[in-house]
């Protein structure tokens, strides 16, 4: 099992992330891919892959939102950085629009921007995306060179939606505890999505999976996941962790020992 998208490196973490990480092993977790933020976040990601070589990947992108006016100038600081740190995929960049819509049109342009360097550096992207698939989309389909691949992470839209974002390039889904929850609508995207299109990850510290829904969350909490989408995929845990690490080798051109 490899979680695919956690923020063990925040600040909630400052305090135990030693025994975070002994506990991700020893509940079978074999890789954590750890998604950039904005600029201040990336010594904490550089000093876990330092610390962790072979254990931890790192990403670099700007978050959606932390795009506000100096955009332009923090994506021309952070770009050089890629030539810098070992990175497996830009990220996470996207768009949000739940809370403010004030930088729609500059959410759009950090995509386009960042999609640009998916395609130069032939890195995959992830996309974090909050009311905001329509205006994805139309970043997607007004690219100016070929679409690169990636993974729309925390994946919670609707069937229809799997098959808009599909129809359009080679992509993956990320399922987290939000497919635990009561009412989720995740576990009948499964089926849609599919075993062979499938990541795990946690979203670390955030959406803890039930049992532990509510606490704080860590990577040691990937088993739930898996578990629960076997039992709503009627498979074995196995195969969901099987299909799921082939994914994360095939996006990322990670294969963890
Ligand atoms: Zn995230």
């Amino acid at each position: 099992m490899i979680d695919s998208h956690s923020h063990i490196y925040c600040d909630a973490f400052d305090e135990d992330r030693e025994a975070v990480v002994e506990r991700a092993r020893k509940a079978g977790v074999r890789h954590i891919i750890l998604p950039n933020e904005n600029l201040a976040s990336v010594p904490r990601l550089a000093a876990m892959r330092e610390r962790y070589p072979d254990y931890v990947s790192m990403t670099l992108g700007l978050h959606p939102e932390d795009v506000h006016d100096d955009y332009l100038d923090v994506l021309d600081q952070m770009r050089p950085m890629l030539d810098e740190y070992p990175v497996v995929a830009i990220g996470e960049i996207g768009i949000d629009l739940y809370w403010d819509k004030t930088w729609r049109e500059q959410q759009s342009h950090a995509l386009d921007i960042q999609l640009h360097w998916c395609h130069e550096r032939d890195l995959p992207f992830i996309i974090h995306c909050r009311d905001g698939l329509d205006d994805i989309l139309q970043v997607i389909d007004h690219l100016d060179c070929p679409v690169p691949r990636g993974v729309f992470h925390s994946f919670t839209g609707t069937p229809d939606d799997v098959k808009r974002i599909r129809e359009r390039g080679d992509f993956y889904f990320g399922v987290n505890g939000i497919v635990t929850f009561k009412k989720s609508t995740v576990p009948e995207l499964l089926p849609v999505i599919g075993l062979d299109r499938l990541l795990l990850e946690t979203d670390s510290p955030y959406l803890s999976p039930v049992p532990n829904r509510g606490k704080r969350n860590e990577s040691s909490n990937i088993p739930h996941i898996n578990n629960f989408i076997a039992k709503a995929l009627d498979v074995t845990p196995e195969e969901v962790s099987a299909a799921t690490d082939r994914n994360v080798s095939a996006l990322f051109g990670i294969s963890p020992a």
